[in-house]
């Protein structure tokens, strides 16, 4: 099997599993109790939220754990609405954000509030300034991603964050795609709320965490005890939580070898199909773009039918398409970018990880070649095309 599907969720690492399993077997008290068990437990979480802060640069008091990236993206613009609704009910985003981010948003303008959706350009760029126009008197918020989890685009966050410091409007990133994947800095990006979640770092599904900046007044998520100092309660997760913890912590330490391994292998891959495959496009941003990242349009075939031609090669990959989600509607991204409809439902998307080898960017290619192939001879559309060029 090769896994090009690193962006959905990746391998959970065998030192994070390993590092979760007392949380279960041994330590599997509760942390709000008084005995020895339950405080191992509440050290455990602390540690990982100490972890967790340090590599954001944020305190420790600012690290709320979620039950993963959806939910603090939730959490950040339900919540922020509603604290600042006397204020106004304007709220500020993109295009392309994540679903977690879009409909909640939609579900907002529901209740009243006015969001506009800002366009990116033809390489997935927002575009600072674009920001500062849209700000009015009663905007609210501004919530942008970090790295576009379909193309890879990275955004230019610390420049929109100064703009909404300058207008005193609050700031949230999702940066569920960025952590452990790029350098990340609360107070150089002036962000007051950040997304993140395990399962896109090697670490466990189901656990992600909200950064709220000290100072910033959002209501509770789950009303309850007292757990994440009574903004989210419930018994914390902790397995999951020390396993974030761990994942973060390794991540951190990898991260400049994991980027340098996975650009190379990206960039190849890139080159080898532009150079070997006929009417296909490069989506999202050439540099600004994360390392793991690959994500073409093929003209005249559905990336759907790729998926499954790959999957027959035990290549696990992505398509710009909804189809299997229930929708024949195109990636909202790739419209965004400027895509056809057409064009948009041929794209594919690889997300790399550092288990990668050449030897697999190779075989991936040389299958490829030949599903694209097969693909077209098959296409109606390719099929005008050729009798149209030869005309
Ligand atoms: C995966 C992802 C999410 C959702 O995170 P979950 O932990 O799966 O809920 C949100 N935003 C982006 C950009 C993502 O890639």
């Amino acid at each position: 099997m090769i896994y090009l599907d690193n962006a959905a969720t990746t391998k959970t690492a065998p030192e994070v599993v390993e590092a979760m399993l007392p949380y279960f077997t041994e330590y599997y008290g509760n942390p709000s109790t008084v005995y020895s068990l339950g405080n191992t437990a509440k050290k455990a979480v602390n540690e990982a939220r100490r972890t967790i802060a340090e590599a954001i640069g944020a305190k420790q008091e600012e690290i709320y754990f979620t039950a993963g990236g959806s939910e603090a993206d939730n959490w950040a613009i339900k919540a922020a609405a509603e604290a600042c609704a006397q204020k106004g009910k304007h709220i500020i985003t993109t295009k392309i954000e994540h679903h977690a981010v879009l409909h909640t948003c939609q579900y907002l303008e529901k209740q009243g509030f006015e969001v506009t959706y800002l366009d990116v350009d033809q390489d997935g760029l927002v575009d600072p300034e674009a920001v500062r126009a849209a700000i009015r008197p009663d905007t609210i918020l501004i919530s942008v991603m970090y790295a576009n989890n379909e193309i890879g685009t990275i955004e230019p966050i610390a420049q929109i964050g100064a703009i909404a410091k300058e207008k005193g409007v609050l700031f949230h990133t999702d940066a569920v795609q960025a952590l452990g994947q790029v350098p990340l800095n609360v107070d150089e990006l002036s962000v007051d709320m950040l997304s993140a979640s395990a399962h896109k770092l090697n670490g466990p599904k189901g656990i992600g965490m909200l950064y709220i900046r000290q100072g910033v007044k959002i209501r509770s998520f789950v009303h309850g005890g007292t757990q994440e100092r009574g903004r989210r309660a419930g018994t914390e997760n902790v397995p999951g939580i020390v396993g974030f913890g761990a994942a973060v912590r390794r991540a951190v330490k990898r991260m400049e070898e994991k980027a340098a391994k996975e650009i190379e292998l990206r960039d190849y891959l890139i080159g080898r199909i532009q150079a070997e495959i006929p009417y296909c496009r490069l989506n999202g941003h050439p540099v600004r773009r994360l390392p793991g990242n690959v994500n073409f349009a093929f003209q005249f075939i559905e990336g759907e039918s790729m998926l499954i031609m790959l999957d027959m090669k035990g290549i696990c990959a992505s398509s710009g398409s909804a189809c299997t989600s229930g929708s024949l509607d195109p990636s909202h991204v790739l419209l965004a970018i400027g895509l056809k409809h057409e064009i948009a439902h041929g794209s594919l998307r690889l997300t790399l990880s550092e288990e990668n080898t050449k030897e697999e960017m190779d075989q991936v290619v040389e299958e490829l070649k030949k599903i694209v192939q097969r693909l077209r001879e098959m296409s109606p559309l390719y099929e005008d095309f050729v009798k149209k060029q030869k005309a």
